[in-house]
């Protein structure tokens, strides 16, 4: 029996559609975020993102927002491989910056991020707890997992136990610098040029 094709005006409307169902099947998938970790090993893909370090929740306590300054970002990457044994592993780098509270003068400062970590995925429970006693780092893999929760994980590791300032960088050495700095600001030139007229007359 014959059909008659379908309207350019209909085939259109139709791929519209598929092209919005695409669309939100993927805004859907970056919402979720998460991906196979034994996939992304076999095929050796990357993923990669960046995110606000003081919008982590396990970072609240330690990471700040001070205002008036850009806020810091940590640029992050998920790259599925293998190590040295062919066992399945996520490498995961971070680079970056944290602004923490230094334990010395409690201002903020901008703590250096980056990192690099490898990560062993496990199949499954039994597989955990034996390579768990075996290696520093590993997951299970058996649900799709969550880059933003590793990259808090990496994150929170890294971060000093005790932050401080630089030696010297401390706001409460602030004040002596400027009491040194007196001296030598170009104000003190133009005090005693203003001061010269005077004493002439
Ligand atoms: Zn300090």
């Amino acid at each position: 029996m014959f059909t008659s094709p379908a309207s350019p005006a209909r085939q259109r409307r139709q791929r519209r559609e598929r092209e919005e169902a695409a669309l939100k099947r993927d805004a859907a998938l970056r919402a979720a975020g998460r991906f196979d970790a034994l996939e992304l090993a076999e095929s050796g893909g990357t993923i990669a993102g960046a995110l606000d370090p003081a919008a982590l929740p396990r970072l609240a306590d330690r990471a700040v927002r001070p205002s008036g300054l850009p806020r810091a970002a940590i640029a992050w990457r998920i790259a599925g491989g293998h190590d040295a044994l062919g066992r399945a592993a996520l490498t995961v780098t971070l680079e970056g910056s944290v602004f923490l509270v230094c334990q010395r003068c409690l201002g903020p400062f901008a703590a250096p991020v980056a990192q690099e970590t490898m990560l062993l995925l496990a199949r499954d429970e039994a597989e955990l707890a034996r390579l768990d006693t075996e290696e520093p780092e590993v997951v299970l893999a058996n649900t799709p997992l969550d880059p933003v929760a590793l990259v808090e994980d990496e994150l929170l590791l890294s971060l000093p136990f005790s932050p401080r300032h630089e030696q010297g960088e401390c706001a409460a050495a602030g004040p002596a610098r400027d009491q040194r700095g007196i001296g030598e600001s170009p104000f003190a030139g133009l005090a005693s040029l203003k001061a010269a007229p005077g004493s002439k007359q």
